[in-house]
């Protein structure tokens, strides 16, 4: 796992795996995080005086939010300032679809005082959640309104050797709710208030500045969204076709049609339908640009660009941030993605 730059000692963002911890964390939570940390790795030279520190720490009245993977983390700091530690379930680097949670990550789930998660993103949270913590758990995809739902694109089976193929590809068929709202800063925006409020009920005695840390984040992404809207108003391309189907909510609010290689999920190897599919989708409508992402190979878009003689260019679906990403926080890597897109897309 590498160290980013995004989790200095000005923030407040805690990866207990790493140990991590931010100098100006609240003493009381996060020590319960270290402890955690401790439990698996007793031998490590710091770990011996948590008992004590977590006595010393008692009273202390910061909250610790877990949340489930990035842009909820990121949206989480900027909610709750700094009257919260942060922890992301999903570590740096790791793709979040896929995640599995360690018995950690389900203890800290069960410590939180607010558990931030998108159903049916990463089924291995929503398990942890429904058994741990039910009561505290913040559904951001509620907040999020997910109006959009994905369709597999129409599949045509010739011959009957792969059986177990169809059967999945018959599931994927039937509609399912696309979760990527993040791409959608006003989204994000709806998801903050409703965050706000969730905390508040939390922590009563700080309900104004969480509402206030929400209002000055909705004004943050009211920003980013003019850009994108101002950015992507004409462009010659409206086709955007991606690795995995990450880019609906954008498409959505920016007028793009989204294609996607794989679905919902990424897939390394996608059927040799899909990359059919995907090879005359960009063969008739001209398309010029194929987009690959940060967190999986890029064989997929390679291939397709290799068929169509389309260029591949890089988009990042912002699951989790490397150092490979094209900025530190979700701001700065929703503007490079802008900026892509804008030559990708041919926009004047
Ligand atoms: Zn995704």
């Amino acid at each position: 796992m590498t160290s980013l730059p995004l989790f200095d000692n000005d923030s407040h963002y805690v990866d207990y795996r790493t140990m991590q911890l931010p100098s100006r964390r609240r003493p009381a939570r996060s020590l319960s995080a270290l402890s955690l940390a401790c439990a698996g790795a007793v031998a490590l030279a710091g770990c011996s005086g948590t008992a004590d520190a977590d006595a010393a720490g008692a009273g202390d009245d910061g909250l610790t939010i877990v949340a489930a993977f990035y842009p909820l983390a990121w949206l989480s700091e900027q909610v709750a300032g700094d009257l919260a530690d942060v922890i992301s379930l999903t570590p740096d680097g790791a793709e979040p679809h896929e995640y599995e949670l360690t018995p950690r990550d389900v203890a800290a789930t069960a410590e939180a005082d607010a558990v931030v998660f998108l159903p049916t993103l990463q089924p291995a949270v929503d398990a942890a959640v429904e058994q741990q913590a039910a009561d505290r758990a913040f559904d951001a995809g509620e907040a999020a309104d997910l109006s959009l739902t994905y369709e597999a694109h129409d599949h045509e089976h010739s011959d009957g050797e792969h059986a177990e193929e169809e059967h999945a590809e018959e599931h994927a068929d039937e509609p399912v709710t696309d979760p990527h709202f993040w791409h959608d800063p006003m989204r994000m925006a709806d998801v903050g208030d409703a965050l706000a409020e969730h905390l508040a009920t939390v922590d009563e005695a700080n309900a104004e500045r969480y509402t206030a840390n929400a209002a000055d984040l909705r004004a943050q992404l009211a920003e980013l969204d003019g850009e994108f809207r101002d950015g992507l108003a004409d462009c010659a391309a409206r086709e955007l076709v991606t690795s995995h189907s990450a880019f609906g909510y954008l498409a959505d609010a920016y007028d793009l049609e989204q294609f996607g290689i794989s679905g919902l999920a990424p897939d390394e190897e996608p059927s040799t339908d899909a990359l059919t599919e995907a090879t005359e989708f960009v063969r008739e409508h001209g398309v010029r640009t194929i987009y690959f992402e940060t967190l999986v190979s890029p064989a997929v878009a390679d291939t397709v660009a290799r068929e169509t003689g389309a260029q591949t260019r890089q988009l990042d679906p912002i699951e989790g941030l490397t150092d490979q990403s094209q900025g530190t926080d979700y701001l700065e890597v929703m503007r490079a993605n802008l900026a892509d897109l804008r030559t990708g897309q041919q926009c004047s």
